[in-house]
């Protein structure tokens, strides 16, 4: 079958290798693709926004079935029109990405499902978001509403903070709509995790957990990034802890979902964190994690067409996983996530046996391949163990050639 993969990070190139390893995938398209991506796909440079050049390139090319990476074109409702025009897609309508596309939707829609996550109140009037603080106290969470490109998000550990947050998000506006609305909410504490899933309707069928890091420095120090490196499985993540996100969060939000006629389909992520009441709800995403779809993805041994196929059937799919696990370190162009230089002309790659490279921002031209984005690439590896797997994966990034116009964190799975 021809697929189309929407979408142009680590991600996209993670699902577009993994598609590449299955029987039934004829021609892989990619809209619009990055340099790695095209090493393996046909990509087209059409924007991820462009729904109607998407829908006709599908149809040109008689695409049977379309994946969509990133959360925006979901919002804007690309599973809605594709499905109008016949077309397959694996992906949530935009009335089902409103769990990520609104935070007060997924809070609401949380409180009403008893769905464990931290206590919270909404609010469009930044007097009432302030006297809220004054009464709560810090260390507290604001969140603007909407998209934010995961920087609405301020967890503040003074109240001096939170009120600042208030009037940059509702009197400056600087998330414009997005931030028109805000959540605020407690401040949980305990380990974060991701567990993501293949969901159509009210079946669910859980992937490996996840861990990933935003930071940009060492020791989670620094500005929040798209995620600098991630590893799976999250090994500290309890049997008992797993079941019950498996249970009480995914599967009662997959069933909410229904009740609330916005059925799902598509892959719901859940960023969770493990408190001492167990695990909570942080986010949801409704699209497969950057960067911790390069490490979940390389762990399965199924068929990737074929479980996709299964799952819009209604039918299990009967996941297998790999038992060792699996870990990638970013390498991201120096001066992320402010500003910095593209165009710098990729190391020399002389990967390792266990090894692998997924890229992210990265374009092919006549000269050869060159950085295109923050981050660069992600530089992977499996191994029997966590330990294993780090020490093959920097060994990887260790034999590229000149690294001086990148940086990378030294510590992923290394905690
Ligand atoms: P992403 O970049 O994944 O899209 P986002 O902008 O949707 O992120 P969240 O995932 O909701 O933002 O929050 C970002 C980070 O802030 C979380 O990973 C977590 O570390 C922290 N955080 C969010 N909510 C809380 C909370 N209630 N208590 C403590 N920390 C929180």
């Amino acid at each position: 079958m021809n697929i189309l993969v929407v979408g142009r990070g680590g991600r996209e190139h993670s699902i577009v290798m993994k598609l590449a390893e299955s029987d039934n995938a004829d021609k892989i398209y990619a809209a619009p693709g990055n340099g790695g991506i095209a090493e393996t796909a046909d990509c087209v440079d059409i924007n991820e926004m462009d729904i109607d050049g998407l829908i006709a390139f599908a149809k040109e090319k008689s695409v049977d079935l379309t994946i969509v990476g990133p959360e925006n074109p979901l919002l804007a409702g690309i599973a809605n029109r594709f499905r109008e025009a016949g077309l397959a897609i694996f992906a949530p309508t935009k009335e089902a990405a409103l769990l990520e596309g609104s935070k007060r939707f997924a809070k609401e829609f949380m409180q009403k499902y008893q769905i464990p996550t931290a206590a919270y109140e909404s609010f469009t009037n930044a007097d009432d978001a302030k006297l809220y603080i004054e009464e709560q106290g810090a260390p507290i969470v604001v969140k603007a509403d909407g998209l934010a490109a995961g920087k609405g998000v301020i967890v503040a550990e003074t109240k001096d903070e939170a009120l600042q947050a208030v009037d940059e998000m509702l009197i400056d506006k600087t998330f414009s709509e997005a931030g028109a609305m805000i959540v605020i909410e407690d401040c949980i504490v305990g380990k974060e995790f991701s567990l993501m899933a293949f969901v159509h309707e009210n079946h669910v069928y859980p992937m490996l957990t996840a861990r990933d890091h935003k930071r940009a420095f060492d020791n989670d120090q620094g500005p929040n990034t798209g995620g600098m490196g991630a590893f799976a499985p999250a090994t500290d993540v309890s049997a008992e802890a797993l079941q019950f996100s498996m249970t009480e969060i995914l599967q009662k939000t997959a069933d909410g979902m229904m009740k609330e006629d916005r059925p799902f389909t598509g892959i719901l992520y859940a960023g969770l964190m493990m408190t001492e009441d167990g695990p909570k709800v942080i986010e949801f995403n409704v699209r497969f994690g950057d960067p911790e779809t390069q490490v979940v993805l390389p762990l399965l041994e199924n068929d990737f067409v074929q479980v996709v196929q299964d799952v819009l059937a209604g039918k299990d799919p009967a996941l297998n996983w790999a038992d060792d696990s699996c870990l990638g370190i970013v390498l991201a162009s120096k001066g992320y996530p402010a500003a910095y230089e593209k165009g710098i002309p990729l190391p020399d790659m002389n990967l390792p046996e266990t090894g692998y490279v997924m890229h992210a921002g990265t374009k092919q031209t006549e000269h050869g391949l060159v950085s295109d984005g923050g981050r660069v690439l992600l530089a992977g590896a499996r191994g029997p163990s966590l330990n294993h797997a780090a020490n093959n994966a920097y060994q990887c990034l260790e034999s590229f050639g000149n690294l001086d116009a990148f940086f990378y964190r030294t510590d992923i799975g290394k905690e």
